[in-house]
């Protein structure tokens, strides 16, 4: 498991929680549901069968993986179209190649994250390097997909290349868990992602046994989504596995543990931890289109129809 690993963790700053704190409780967990996306890789839709509005900013998202591919078998998506909201791709081990009609891109791997702002529109491809296709290998990713405010749907595209060096690291007090943010703020320490609609995304592994308390803004919602291993999340422990997603309730603090022996699949409990500050308004969501209204979904692809959100660039 690469993404961003630390030899010596008492040089991390550490995660301390002051005074007393309300740790929230799992109001649902789901299993996530195996699919394909693209050509043809292999996902967990993690979001499945949550209500969007306790999902709210956030509208979508997909572990991509976790696979060993053999020679030959790695899989991509084609071109296809974005409008209304961010696509930010964070990817735990592999490479995955983008180009988008801006001429925008690049190579990321081994916990570096892509930020894509798809704003009025954008098309995109996403798939792994010639040289990984030739050779298989691990794969394992996440891409999770941010709404913006009907202020911002429109806003020209962007991107954000965010290298694994810049993540903010912190340690829990003993050492036994690493926090890895991404974007957002914990305590004194800021993750390097920007965004348009405030929410924090932390990459955390715990091992064997260890307990870690990261205070969250009581104005965000919290989700907790396993992504290797086990243990459990909550103050009265609740199990929690891989493939599974918990949103949590009202409180100043997520808590996790790790199961006491690794259960074979990872040495570590590996969680991505997401809140934001919800956005509060409709949401249309069709394809690869979120907007407000129907009628906006039906403009976003009369608009992709027309060439509006820009076209294929020459290889
Ligand atoms: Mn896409």
């Amino acid at each position: 498991m690469p993404a961003v690993t630390v030899e010596d963790m008492s040089s991390l700053a550490k995660l301390q929680v002051e005074g007393d704190v309300q740790s929230k409780e799992p109001v649902i967990i789901t299993n996530a549901p195996s699919g394909f996306e693209g050509e043809g890789f292999p996902v967990r839709r993690a979001f499945a069968g949550v209500p969007l509005h306790l999902l709210d900013p956030f509208v979508h998202m997909d572990q991509m993986g976790e696979v060993d591919y053999a020679p030959g078998e790695p899989k991509g998506t084609p071109w296809h179209p974005h409008r209304g909201f961010e696509t930010v791709t964070y990817m735990i081990d592999g490479t995955f190649e983008h180009r988008d009609s801006t001429g925008g891109g690049g190579l990321i791997t081994n916990g570096d994250t892509q930020w894509m702002t798809a704003g009025a529109g954008i098309l995109h491809i996403e798939r792994p390097p010639e040289t990984l296709v030739a050779s298989g290998g691990l794969f394992h990713g996440i891409q999770l997909w941010v709404n913006l405010p009907s202020a911002a749907k429109m806003v020209p595209p962007k991107y954000q290349d965010i290298r694994a060096g810049r993540l903010g690291l912190m340690a829990s007090p003993d050492g036994g868990a690493l926090v890895r943010l991404i974007a957002g703020r914990i305590g004194e320490t800021a993750g390097p992602g920007s965004t348009h609609t405030p929410i924090t995304m932390v990459h955390v592994s715990l091992s064997a046994g260890s307990r870690l308390v990261v205070p969250w803004d009581r104005t965000f919602n919290a989700l907790a989504y396993g992504l290797a291993g086990s243990g459990s999340v909550g103050p009265t422990g609740a199990a929690l596995a891989s493939g599974q997603l918990s949103v949590l309730g009202e409180g100043d603090a997520v808590e996790l543990r790790a199961a006491a022996k690794p259960d074979g699949s990872s040495e570590t409990f590996e969680v991505l931890l997401l809140g934001g500050r919800p956005i509060n308004e409709p949401v249309a969501h069709y394809g690869p289109f979120v907007m407000n209204t129907s009628d906006e979904i039906a403009q976003a692809f009369e608009d992709f129809r027309r060439g509006r959100m820009g076209t294929i660039p020459p290889t």
